[in-house]
């Protein structure tokens, strides 16, 4: 008889304090590591254990709203809102770290500069709603572009945006940027209900690491740019790029 009872009084114990105890502390790493908690459905007998239980879950849902939170303002700190592509900030961290991957794997990196043509009279003709509205469009289109292609779209700033290109060369990026060009040309932008729609060009310049001396973001950055703004002396709505080896700056396309 007191075996029997010493087993049922370890047998309770058992299931009432060290099953909620062991359960609340699996729960508790499963919320550190993130993981789905599973729960059998039994509630703790003492009423102590209970209320551990029920904290326990509350600060789950809580920690699992401050991850969610956490990673919508990781997503915003870095993305333009009117475009939705990357933000300045995020182009020119990503620049550097791709700048050191392509050094340290001995691989190319090319860059595009993007400037919209004659866009202060599209904001001076059809209104600056006009304009954000051609912005937004602009930047959804090379966002899918990009998408597909594994490249970083930015703002760069203004009405200009910035693609950063891993591993390409300048040809495969001049390639890159006339497609680029053509896709935004052919863009048609909508102008209230019964206006006809505006039509944008880009002029775009391009660079690749291995053609700028110092290999540095603000030399690459700086032969996109001189490549742009060539671009824009010769008409507008081209691609231009920098190549310091052959000690000249190639028109691309027209
Ligand atoms: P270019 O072909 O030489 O680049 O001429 P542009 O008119 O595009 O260049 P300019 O620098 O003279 O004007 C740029 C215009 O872009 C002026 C500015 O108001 C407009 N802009 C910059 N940011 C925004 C924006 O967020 N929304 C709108 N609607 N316009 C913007
Ligand atoms: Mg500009
Ligand atoms: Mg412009």
């Amino acid at each position: 008889m007191p075996v029997l009872g010493t087993l049922i009084l370890f047998w309770f114990f058992r299931a009432q304090v060290v099953r909620p105890i062991d359960e609340t502390v699996q729960r508790l790493a499963a919320i550190r590591q993130r993981r789905p908690i599973i729960r059998d459905g039994r509630k703790a007998w003492f009423s102590d254990l209970r209320q551990i239980e029920q904290d326990v879950d509350a600060f789950a849902q809580i920690s699992e709203e401050l991850h969610v939170k956490n990673e919508m303002l990781l997503v915003l700190s870095d993305q333009d809102p009117l475009t939705k592509v990357g933000n300045r900030r995020h182009f020119d961290t990503t620049l550097r770290a791709g700048i050191d991957i392509a050094e340290s794997s001995h691989q190319n990196l090319a860059l595009l500069l993007l400037d919209l043509d004659h866009f202060k009279r599209i904001n001076d003709g059809h209104g600056h709603q006009t304009g954000d509205a051609c912005l937004k469009t602009v930047g959804h289109a090379l966002a899918a572009f990009c998408d597909a292609a594994g490249f970083l779209p930015a703002r760069f700033g203004g009405e200009e945006f910035a693609v950063i290109m891993p591993r390409a060369d300048v040809a495969g990026a001049v390639i890159f940027a006339e497609r680029l060009r053509l896709t935004i040309a052919s863009l048609k932008v909508a102008v209230g209900a019964t206006g006809a729609p505006v039509s944008i060009t880009a002029s775009i310049g391009v660079a690749s690491l291995r053609d700028v001396e110092p290999r540095s973001a603000s030399s690459l950055i700086e032969a996109a740019d001189n490549a742009l703004y060539q671009a824009k002396r010769e008409g507008r709505n081209i691609v231009c790029c920098h190549r310091m080896k052959e000690g000249r700056r190639v028109r691309s396309a027209g």
